[in-house]
């Protein structure tokens, strides 16, 4: 078992020996541990220079030097800045899903193939239904595995949810566009289209997705990311961010044993709020990420 960052912090404390204050030497130390803490929790090394940073500004603030207990101070300071670059300092609303004014609201999934895409469409269809009492209709614009088509018909069916079919002989740009019509005559209130993602970030895939934004003009484009990414989150998220204008992320497989490092990566690179996290592979599995819970577990 690792120790948790408070139990590392105790530690340099207690080789200060009577050293109450803090001072350049012993933050340096503290911030190592910190440091080595958000690494092991798989936190992309950018990302990490970036917090390092911001904190060590901080610890050496008033607030902590003049402190009683440095080590605790410091930990308060590491704890709540983790918390506001996850999203703590952005507003509850930030996570909030966006509705067009003209229904439907157009929403785009965008991620590689298997952080769980399709399954995060089923699990958003699901709660746009139950909870915001939404019409919702879907759609596949993954043409290149017929089975990802069939997998989405079947989510949605298990959900309830209204579903538009499409085939592998189709064009991506051309299953959104009838989708969309068919959603405005049915009187759908939300369209979620799914995509193709790829195992990598491919240039093909790019291009394609951007046209279909260009198409559809979606009011939320989600980038969907597997929490067991770890340090790769970094890549795949700047690929996608600099090819879609993003408007939020889904974390998922958060029930997994990560320690969630990806989730901090992620906002560092866009800059964009983490509206939902993936719990679990069945279809209730999507919770509204909480940044102060998230900074905690990334913290050990
Ligand atoms: P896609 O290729 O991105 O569409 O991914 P899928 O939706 O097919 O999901 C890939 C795998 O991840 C499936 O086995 C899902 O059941 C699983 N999965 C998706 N979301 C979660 C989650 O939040 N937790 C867990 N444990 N598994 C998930």
């Amino acid at each position: 078992m690792l120790d948790n960052l408070t139990q590392r912090l105790a530690k340099v404390v207690k080789t200060m020996r009577g050293e109450a204050r803090l001072t350049e030497t012993n933050t340096a130390e503290m911030l190592r541990e910190v440091r080595m803490a958000l690494l092991e929790a798989d936190v992309a090394l950018p990302a990490v220079r970036d917090f390092i940073a911001r904190v060590k500004e901080k610890a050496l603030g008033e607030e902590v030097i003049s402190s009683l207990s440095p080590g605790q101070a410091l930990v308060g300071v590491v704890q709540r800045e983790l918390a506001a670059l996850m999203g703590a300092d952005l507003g509850p609303e930030a996570a909030q899903l966006s509705f067009a004014q003209q229904p439907p609201a157009i929403i785009l999934m965008a991620g590689l193939q298997g952080v769980g895409k399709t399954t995060t469409v089923g699990k958003l269809a699901k709660y746009l239904k139950e909870e915001k009492k939404k019409k919702v209709l879907t759609v596949s614009a993954d043409v290149y595995r017929p089975a990802a088509i069939a997998q989405l018909q079947s989510v949605t069916a298990q959900v309830g949810a209204d579903f538009f079919p499409s085939t592998a002989q189709d064009k991506p740009v051309d299953i959104a566009l009838a989708a969309l019509d068919w959603a405005k005559k049915h009187y759908h209130d939300v369209l979620i289209i799914d995509t193709a993602g790829r195992l990598g970030i491919d240039e093909e895939m790019m291009k394609e997705i951007a046209a279909v934004h260009g198409a559809v003009k979606p009011i939320e484009t989600l980038f969907v990311v597997d929490a067991m990414l770890g340090q790769d989150a970094i890549n795949t998220a700047k690929a996608f961010n600099d090819a879609l204008p993003l408007t939020g992320i889904v974390l998922t497989k958060l029930d997994g044993d990560s320690r969630g490092g990806a989730a901090l990566s992620v906002r560092h690179i866009t800059g964009k709020p983490i509206k939902f996290a993936g719990v679990s592979e069945k279809l209730d599995g999507l919770e509204a990420f909480d940044p102060t819970r998230m900074a905690n577990r990334v913290l050990g």
